[in-house]
Parts: C-alpha cells; sequence; structure tokens
C-alpha cells in the first residue's frame, strides 16, 4: 500500500499507539512513525521492543514535522496534551486520537488547535483487557470499525486520508456526529464495562462469604466479566467521567428493565422472561452474521481461541 503521510507521531505508547504502529509498518503507510510516552519507562520498553522507528524524550520532538499527530492517552489527559503540543504543530498538519468519548475530547482538544490545522477525532472499536506498550498487535484493528466523528465540516482531503490510513489498518471506516457517537458507544461498550466491574464487585463481595467458590466455580458467564472487569482502571475511570450524560441516561434505562425482570422472576411471569431472552438471543446472532463476532462456542475458547 502506498504511503499516506511522510511521517506519523504517535503520543502514548498503550495498546493502541503500539497496534497502530505494527499495522502502519505493515501495511506501509508512513514513511516514519515516531512515538512519546510520559514516563521514561515506557519509552525504554518502546525502544528494547522496536515500537516505533524513533522514540522521542519530549511532545515538542515528536510532533515537529508530523503530517498526522494520533493522541492515544485516555480521555481525561487529552486537552492538557493538545495544550502542549499546539505551537509545535506543521501547518496543514492533521490532529487525531482514539479516545473512547468524543463529546468531551473535542471541547478539551478543540480549542488548542491552530488554524489551518485540521482536528478529525476517531474511535477504532478494538481493544483487548491488556495495556502497555508490549500489549499491541497488527491485527486489533482488522474488520472492526473505526469511527471518524468529525465536529462540523471537515477537509475532504485531510478527511480522506485518514480514512484511508484506517482502511490501511485494517478496519472498517464510517463518520458520525459526536453525541450520536457517545449515546451509542455506551449502549455498546461503556455500560457493558460498568455492569461487568459491579458484578464482579458482588462477587468479590460474595468470595468473602463462600470462601473463594466464586473463583473456584467460575462459569463461563462470570469468566467473561471478569476479562471485561480486568480493563485499564485509568482508561475507564476517564470514560464515564466524560461520557456522564450517556451513562445516566443508560443506566437508568437498565435499571428499569432490571426491576422489570426481577418482577417477572417474582411474579413468575415465565413468558416475559421467554420473550426477553429470545429477542436477546436474536442481536447476538445478528452480531455474529455482521462478521463482529464467532459462532464457535464459547468464543472457540475449546479450539484455543482467545
Ligand atoms: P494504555 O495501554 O493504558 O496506554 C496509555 C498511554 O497513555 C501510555 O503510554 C501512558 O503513558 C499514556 N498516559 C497515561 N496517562 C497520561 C497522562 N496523564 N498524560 C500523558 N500520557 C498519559 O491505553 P490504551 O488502551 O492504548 O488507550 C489509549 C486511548 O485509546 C484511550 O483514550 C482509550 O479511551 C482509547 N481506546 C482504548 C481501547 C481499549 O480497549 N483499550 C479501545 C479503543 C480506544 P505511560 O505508559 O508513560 O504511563
Amino acid at each position: 500500500m502506498a504511503v499516506i503521510y511522510d511521517r506519523v507521531a504517535l503520543i502514548g505508547l498503550g495498546l493502541i499507539a503500539s497496534s497502530m504502529f505494527w499495522a502502519t509498518k505493515r501495511a506501509g503507510l508512513a514513511g516514519e512513525v515516531v512515538g512519546y510516552a510520559r514516563s521514561a519507562e515506557t519509552r525504554d520498553i518502546a525502544r528494547e521492543i522496536g515500537l516505533c522507528d524513533r522514540v522521542v524524550d519530549s511532545l515538542t520532538e515528536a510532533v515537529e514535522g508530523a503530517d498526522l499527530v494520533v493522541l492515544c492517552v485516555p480521555v481525561g489527559a487529552m486537552g492538557e496534551v493538545a495544550a502542549e503540543i499546539a505551537p509545535h504543530l506543521k501547518p496543514g498538519c492533521t490532529v487525531s486520537d482514539v479516545g473512547s468519548v468524543k463529546r468531551a475530547v473535542i471541547d478539551a482538544v478543540g480549542p488548542h488547535i491552530p488554524e489551518g490545522v485540521h482536528f478529525l477525532p476517531a474511535h477504532p472499536l478494538a481493544g483487548t483487557e491488556h495495556s502497555g506498550p508490549r500489549s499491541g498487535f497488527a491485527k486489533l484493528f482488522e474488520n472492526r470499525y473505526t469511527l471518524i466523528v468529525p465536529d462540523g465540516p471537515a477537509d475532504p482531503k485531510a478527511l480522506t486520508d485518514l480514512e484511508n490510513f484506517w482502511r490501511g489498518l485494517g478496519a472498517n471506516v464510517e463518520t458520525m456526529d459526536p453525541e450520536h457517537h457517545d449515546l451509542v458507544l455506551m449502549v455498546t461498550s461503556h455500560a457493558p464495562h460498568l455492569i461487568a466491574y459491579t458484578m464482579v464487585g458482588v462477587a468479590d463481595d460474595l468470595r468473602r462469604v463462600t470462601d473463594s467458590e466464586v473463583v473456584k466455580y467460575s462459569a463461563a458467564g462470570f469468566r467473561d466479566f471478569t476479562r471485561i472487569a480486568a480493563s485499564d482502571p485509568v482508561m475507564w475511570r476517564d470514560v464515564f467521567l466524560n461520557n456522564k450524560d450517556a451513562t445516566l441516561e443508560i443506566l437508568g434505562r437498565f435499571t428499569e428493565e432490571l426491576f422489570a425482570l426481577q418482577r417477572a422472576i417474582r411474579t413468575g411471569d415465565g413468558d416475559l422472561l421467554l420473550d426477553y431472552f429470545t429477542r436477546t438471543r436474536a442481536i447476538r446472532r445478528g452480531i455474529i452474521e455482521a462478521g463482529q463476532d464467532t459462532a464457535d462456542p464459547d468464543f472457540g475458547r475449546g479450539k484455543g481461541g482467545a
């Protein structure tokens, strides 16, 4: 594939940035990828494992001369990083990010973007429960969606380049407006994480009573919750604090549904439970038909899958 950007700067070198680097190299999408992380420890690891063509020790050095700058730090840190890099951005370059929340990132980063620099927020809908510079892999974005979320009309060439870049990383690309993004992601990703955190917290309380039976007999449902609940604590704290309205809206609806199921169980309303579970099963089938998950039992774990 042809080079799209002569120089790409990745700010923050965790799961998403490291996966972007390996996928960029695999597809030959950039002349050079420069990386920066806030801690010397992460920069040392990056140098040791060959993550990025060049790892630099300052934000200024990282963004100077870059044609694409991607902020890959937790949502709550985006504004601070944007303020620091702003005076050093190359005129005509594109600044993007990978944050899981969009309205709060746009409000925090947007005001710092200088005239003549394109700001195109984005969110790859791909991840694992692992974090840090060693956790990335080139296939992370394959056949997953990356949403590009401009706040208003975008420069057509800058948008096309970023779309092609993400396609080159293996993703399906769509655009969406920020408010819609935040609501959709609350339903599909953020609320499930909050529920998993809660369920594992409840089990942790129980464990004290049942003397580790929760761990010993952990069945597939609970194991899946623990995988989700192992995700990076800083990332998820920032997601909820920065997508407050959608979180509270969806949690309100969730609570109402939970009460309805609770009442059905108490009153023995088997028809309601059957209808409900039939509807939810169809959603799972839809995800498989859309190619977004495997139909193998237990996510293919029996065959050595992840
Ligand atoms: P990660 O593996 O935890 O890496 C985060 C990186 O950000 C690290 O290099 C860290 O530096 C740096 N960082 C943390 N706090 C910082 C601060 N206050 N100032 C400057 N740098 C800071 O995280 P990730 O999973 O790649 O997530 C990065 C972004 O992608 C987040 O905005 C997240 O919402 C989004 N995202 C994540 C997923 C997912 O499933 N993980 C999926 C889609 C989007 P040090 O190593 O030096 O501490």
